[in-house]
């Protein structure tokens, strides 16, 4: 059978392995980039040692499919996990709040709302499933149990500069997939996720999967009982080549450029896209060894600061530090059409409240954007779920917006993809 799979990032990945191990596929991997990873694509300097993602990225310790395909391919013991420490910026100070007793010592809202929140955190840390959740929306939820305060300090900032106008209907099994499976130790790939991509796109050729970078595809026509595929490469030259089976890892609104098809159209399948500044640094920005900051002060441009060196050392990085500034937006905000000149001068009086010297200290600014970043988990999400199958025959689908009630994540990629894999083959039992 001759099989195209849409994407290289992992979930693409994960399904090709899986496919490749039956005897007579004949599989093509065509990815728009020039490299594979997805979200998860990086990119390194040449004083760098190690590669580094366009977006910040890490594993939990709970990350059992990542772990299992790790093992599967050979590459468990690459996989590094370090404790990192996290923050919350609130009233000009930092506070770290990642553990029982850190949020314990949280003085900025009273003991009674420190114990309400340590108690909802520690049911939800508890509950294994957390899709029977999804009838209520968070934030009404954490108003009602943590109370007022909590809300007002700790997360309405939080859920306001994330989701923005979204942020009263997302549901309580998100914030459930964003505590349950959250560990104090994180996880990183050694020399960086770029380099297992590149690791598995090499076992992938070695056993015969072609893979096709700077390969965009452009649209899926039926014809008889083969799909055929439109693509141009980088010098716009097109390519027209037909499939028996194809499989699309692309969230809808970027899948639905290249056949319409119903199931595309859901307004459930909403999601925002994202703006990640990367920062090469001299110096540290956050000098008391905190690795994720949330912002939680009114005003501020970005949701997150991000340092990468105080969860892994800089010497892999020719001794800069370098820290991301996460944002998420609807691609339909101005804001998003910003240049990194633009943006970077909005975020400066931010930065410099951090570090004075924070201009002195750039070596450089890059801007990474990702127009599907953060699928939105509505009311009884669950009941509106798109299927692997299409409506078209022999078009399967797999991607962020399957792997609900969690909204993202490379283990979920993989855990998606590999389901439908099975199915796959238990669809076409020549597979
Ligand atoms: C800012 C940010 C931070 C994140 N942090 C974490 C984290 O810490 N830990 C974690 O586990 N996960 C994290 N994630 C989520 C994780 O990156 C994703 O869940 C995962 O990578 C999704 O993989 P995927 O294979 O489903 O899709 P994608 O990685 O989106 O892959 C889709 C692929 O299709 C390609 N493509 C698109 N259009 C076309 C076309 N027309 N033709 C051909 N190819 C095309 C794309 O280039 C891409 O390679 C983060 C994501 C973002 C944006």
């Amino acid at each position: 059978m001759k099989i195209a799979i849409i994407g290289t990032g992992f979930g693409a990945l994960a399904a090709a392995f899986d496919l490749s191990k039956v005897k007579g596929n004949q599989i093509e991997m065509l990815e728009a980039n020039d490299s594979a990873g997805g979200l998860v694509a990086g990119f390194k300097e040449k004083n760098w040692e190690w590669a580094f993602e366009e977006h910040y990225h890490h594993a939990f310790d709970t990350d059992k499919a990542l772990k299992k395909f790790l093992s599967e391919l050979g590459l468990r013991d690459q996989l590094i996990y370090k404790r990192a420490k996290s923050s919350t910026l609130y009233n000009g100070k930092l506070h770290q709040i990642d553990s029982p007793i850190s949020l314990l010592k949280f003085k900025e809202i009273s003991l009674f709302s420190r114990l309400r929140t340590g108690a909802v955190l520690a049911f939800l840390k508890i509950l294994p499933n957390g899709v029977l959740l999804e009838k209520f929306t968070a934030s009404r939820f954490l108003q009602m149990t943590m109370g007022q305060e909590a809300w007002r300090v700790i997360w309405e900032p939080l859920f306001t500069s994330k989701f923005g106008r979204f942020r009263d209907r997302v549901n309580l099994s998100w914030f459930w997939a964003r505590v349950n499976p959250r560990t104090a130790a994180l996880g990183y790939f050694n020399g960086g996720f770029k380099r297992l991509a590149d690791l598995i796109v090499q076992k992938l050729k070695d056993v015969g999967v072609k893979v096709f970078f700077s390969t965009k595809v452009q649209s899926i026509v039926k014809e008889g009982n083969r799909l055929v595929l439109t693509t141009v490469d980088k010098s716009g030259k097109q390519n027209i080549e037909n499939y028996d089976l194809v499989i699309s890892t692309l969230a809808s609104p970027i899948f639905s450029k290249i056949i319409d098809l119903p199931e595309l159209k859901q307004e459930n399948l909403a999601g925002l896209g994202a703006m990640t500044m990367l920062l090469r640094l001299k110096k540290k920005l956050l000098k008391d060894g905190t690795y994720w900051l949330n912002i939680n002060e009114k005003g501020w441009p970005f949701v997150a600061i991000v340092e990468h060196d105080n969860y892994i050392s800089s010497e892999h990085y020719g001794g800069e530090s370098l820290v991301y500034l996460g944002r998420y937006l609807e691609v339909s905000d101005p804001a998003y059409q910003k240049t990194t000149t633009e943006l970077l001068a909005d975020y400066k009086p931010f930065l410099k409240k951090l570090d004075p010297h924070f201009e002195q200290n750039l070596i450089e600014a890059k801007l990474f954007k990702a127009p599907f970043a953060q699928p939105i988990s509505f009311v009884n999400q669950s009941r509106f779920l798109p299927k692997f199958k299409t409506s078209e025959k022999n078009l399967y689908w797999v991607c962020m917006q399957h792997v609900y009630p969690f909204d993202r994540g490379i283990n979920h990629a993989i855990k998606s993809a590999r389901k439908l894999a099975k199915y796959v083959r238990m669809e076409n039992s020549k597979l």
